[in-house]
């Protein structure tokens, strides 16, 4: 039989504002244990939580960015349950009137471009971390996360492979950091996914029971542990079994999923509106703000980039990865016009250099006044395309100006006639064999015969002019 995938992601997004949701602790990650709470954050009595604005205008962008619908109305509500790291014993979460509803966002997968609708967008404060002792039975709470504001982005089942699972996820993490509202890091935990998932027979409407999975900490985490999940349900539907409902954890060094408990109901958790909190109220003047201060998005971003510069859907794709990308080829195009050729080296060169290290466009040496010099003396003649890969190197490790390096290290391409024809004659004497050869029809010799008058001038031949003296002298006889 066959079985399709159906898939819901529930992601939490850690918003960096400075200070909390409901008090004026910092946010700021990394300070020693339980330095960074208060009576608020600590959960004490009698204290009361105050809502923190620029918190909901992150939420409300990201909620404008997926196409939501905001609730001008909406409530904070308790969700109630017991953890060493909820000292208040309760979430502030949001239930029946979330910040916003109904958006979608649009992925693109290997299979095409595809929309996956979202249910809702709400706020809700973090937990505090608990810290396991490896080597004795104890373990430790840190509150400096407690408070920290979150919004969780509830995905309707639409998502059918892994793979999509992971685009939509990396498009998440893609907006949030164009809205600059959170670092969306799955590694350190500002990016978090709950996947659910089961199973159907290819063709049928129904949805099977779900399984709820916890703990992936990457994107290939997520891809990885929903790849299991579908191999451990289809066995078990095939056996004739039935799928219960329940949460389970992915174990990244075995790549397989462990039950961890039944799967709780919304009625276990005792949910009401917050009675410390007011409701929050939207008036269209806010929203117009927030609305005025969005960034250009990444859909509008690529789209621009195809229609502005010509340039493919894919190499639009690729520099609107990061704004930092974009702005970055945007400034050299401004210095060198001609944005294929501008795409093609970053793309191809520069992302490479730079994926080696994990870093990113701005820390290069390589500035896009450096890429457009280069790419000018490229158009010159005055160096070749290899030279000038060369030369990006050696900037991008030590930084530099390419027209002084092609002085200092006398790189300029070597396009005189009568010196490379007396090269090129040198090299065709000293290889009768090969010469033969491509005169009785073996024209790939071309390559060696290119090869060796590169080696003769350390890269430095015009390429175009040692091809056409080469056929030239070859094609003579
Ligand atoms: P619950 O009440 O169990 O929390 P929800 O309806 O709130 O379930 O959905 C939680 C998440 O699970 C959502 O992202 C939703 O898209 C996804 N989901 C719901 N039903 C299924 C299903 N049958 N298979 C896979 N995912 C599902
Ligand atoms: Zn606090
Ligand atoms: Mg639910």
């Amino acid at each position: 039989m066959d079985f399709e995938a159906v898939i819901g992601l529930e992601v939490h997004v850690q918003l960096k504002t400075n200070s909390k949701i409901f008090c004026s602790c910092s946010t700021e990650f990394g300070a020693p244990p339980n330095t960074h709470t208060c009576p608020v954050c600590l959960g004490m009595p009698g204290v009361l939580p105050v809502l923190n604005r620029k918190a909901v205008e992150y939420a409300m962008k990201m909620a404008l960015a997926t196409n939501c619908t905001i609730n001008k109305t909406n409530v904070f509500a308790r969700k109630h349950y017991f953890y060493p790291d909820l000292p208040k014993g309760y979430q502030i979460s949001q239930y029946e009137l979330p910040l916003a509803e109904d958006g979608w966002i649009d992925v693109e997968t290997e299979a095409g471009g595809r929309r996956i609708r979202i249910n809702r967008i709400h706020m809700e404060d973090d937990a505090g971390k608990l810290i396991h002792d490896e080597s004795r039975p104890v373990s430790y709470v840190d509150l400096n996360r407690t408070g920290t504001p979150l919004i969780e982005i509830v995905s309707e089942p639409d998502i059918r492979t892994p793979e999509e699972a992971s685009s939509y996820l990396k498009k998440i993490r893609q907006i949030v950091r164009y809205l600059n509202i959170s670092d969306g890091n799955m590694e350190e935990g500002s990016l978090r996914c709950d996947a659910n998932i089961s199973l159907r027979p290819r063709g049928r409407e129904e949805f099977g029971t779900k399984a709820e999975l916890k703990n992936m900490n990457s994107f290939r985490h997520v891809q990885k542990a929903l790849e299991y999940e579908i191999r451990r349900q289809s066995a078990l539907l095939l056996d004739g079994k039935e799928i219960v409902q329940e949460t389970r954890l992915f174990d990244a060094s075995k790549g397989v999923t462990h039950s961890m408990r039944g799967k709780e109901e919304a009625h276990d958790y005792r949910y009401f509106p917050d009675p410390d909190l007011v409701p929050i109220k939207i008036d269209d003047k806010w929203l117009d703000e927030v609305k005025d201060s969005l960034p250009e998005l990444p859909d509008e971003k690529r789209e621009r980039f195809v229609s502005e510069y010509g340039l493919p859907e894919y190499d639009a794709e690729v520099l609107t990865g990061s704004v930092d990308l974009a702005e970055y080829f945007e400034a050299a195009v401004k210095l060198y016009p001609k944005p294929k050729k501008v795409s093609n080296w970053i793309m191809v060169e520069l992302l490479k250099l730079i994926k080696k290290e994990d870093h990113d466009i701005a820390s290069s040496k390589v500035t896009p006044e450096v890429l457009a010099e280069l790419l000018s003396l490229i158009e010159k003649g005055t160096i070749s395309n290899k030279i000038a890969k060369k030369i990006l190197e050696e900037i991008h490790e030590k930084g530099g100006s390419p027209s002084e390096i092609v002085e200092r290290e006398g790189l300029s391409q070597v396009s005189d006639e009568s010196e490379l024809s007396a090269i090129v004659e040198q090299v065709l004497r000293d290889n009768p064999k090969e010469v033969e050869k491509y005169r009785a029809g073996k024209k790939k010799v071309m390559g060696f015969f290119v090869g060796q008058v590169m080696r003769q001038t350390r890269g430095k031949a015009n390429p175009q002019m040692v091809n056409e003296l080469l056929r030239r002298l070859l094609d003579e006889a």
